[in-house]
């Protein structure tokens, strides 16, 4: 996407990956200017710690606009409010204090969650020159299923034809448009959006692919993990097959070393996590029984033996993004899931060169 640049989503605090250091890096390290967050409180931490920054934040979901205290922060804090509906709207074009605030619009093309009907889109136009505003600072709309191949799924041509039809409808109304945007990592990855002036990838950037793995189409992204989750072992036994281990006593599936790494569900690695092929030092080590709170087994062969030692690391993903491909074919998740579950019991260690 030569030609679009980058407002890189960053809400749930970066994917799970660490609101500030991420963005951080962004913006020092990659040049990203614009971030998207999705709700107020992560646009203020990021005002606050970030302070120096000249970046472009804006908030996408929970923008609290009815409240005046929060429309305040916006102004103060130049924070942009990604406006979703008529009655936000209203309340902005209505205050004398956003008077300049630049306006965000996104509309709803199809997905039927945020976002303006298109149906309204001559109130939009209405209410714009009846306040005398001559300019949509950036007009966007968000695809329901490009996780799915644009082969399978019609809705994501009528959904960009459907955002098309939008943009032409305003400016042949005489309005600017500064910046346009509809494609998130699913749809980029299928070489949608861009010709608009902006794309929005959050997971890609964190490195997995967003298509569905089943979906026919082969996916171009071949993105590195940015994150390695490194667990400590604190324990280590030989067992026999069919002995118990942990909580409900899962007989063990066959002799082997067992290691217990200190991480659970408490730090949001989940129990439907059980059955996970790890790798350490070239041996294949599986999640057995029931993960609890701070401590998950792993069961190598007996041949790992001499490899596996208390105080040191395993791992449980690294660069390459099959590991959590893997966690989310065993738990029936998405790797959205799978990084933002990680709590900060989790301590997040930051390495660049
Ligand atoms: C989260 C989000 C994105 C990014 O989605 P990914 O699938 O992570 O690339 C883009 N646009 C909007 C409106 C979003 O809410």
């Amino acid at each position: 996407m030569p030609n679009s640049k980058l407002l890189f989503m960053i809400k749930a605090d970066a994917y799970g990956h660490g609101i500030i250091n991420i963005t951080k890096y962004a913006h020092e390290e990659c040049q990203v200017e614009e971030f998207g967050c999705a709700t107020l409180g992560e646009a203020l931490r990021l005002r606050k710690n970030l302070s120096d920054l000249e970046i472009e934040v804006y908030v996408f979901s929970d923008t609290d606009l009815a409240s005046q205290i929060s429309r305040r922060e916006y102004i103060d804090k130049r924070i942009l409010p990604v406006i979703s509906s008529l009655d936000d709207l209203e309340m902005v074009l209505d205050d004398k204090e956003m008077l300049h605030l630049p306006l965000v619009l996104k509309f709803n093309t199809g997905m039927n969650r945020l976002g303006i009907k298109v149906e309204n889109k001559d109130n939009v136009l209405r209410l714009l020159k009846k306040h005398q505003r001559q300019k949509i600072h950036h007009l966007m709309t968000h695809f329901a299923s490009s996780f799915r191949s644009q082969e399978v799924t019609a809705s994501i041509a009528k959904q960009a034809q459907a955002f098309n039809e939008l943009k032409n409808f305003f400016l042949n109304s005489g309005l600017k448009i500064e910046k346009t945007s509809l494609s998130n990592s699913g749809a980029i990855e299928q070489q949608l959006g861009g010709d608009e002036t902006h794309i929005r990838p959050g997971l890609m950037l964190y490195g997995p692919s967003s298509m569905l793995p089943k979906t026919k189409l082969k996916t171009s992204w071949k993105g590195l993990n940015i994150s390695n989750l490194e667990v400590g072992i604190i324990r280590k036994d030989r067992i026999n097959k069919g002995e118990p281990i942990g909580y409900g006593e899962t007989p063990a599936p066959k002799d082997g070393v067992l290691v217990y790494v200190a991480i659970g569900y408490g730090d949001g690695f989940l129990t439907q996590y059980s059955g996970f092929v790890c790798q350490h030092k070239g041996h294949h080590g599986s999640v057995v029984g029931r993960i609890s709170m701070d401590l998950t087994a792993i069961l190598f062969p007996l041949k790992a033996e001499a490899d596996l030692k208390v105080g040191e690391c395993i791992s449980l993903w690294s660069e390459d993004c099959s590991a959590i491909i893997d966690l989310c074919k065993i738990s029936k998740s998405i790797p959205y899931q799978v990084f933002t579950a990680l709590n900060e019991r989790v301590p997040r260690v930051y390495q660049w060169n």
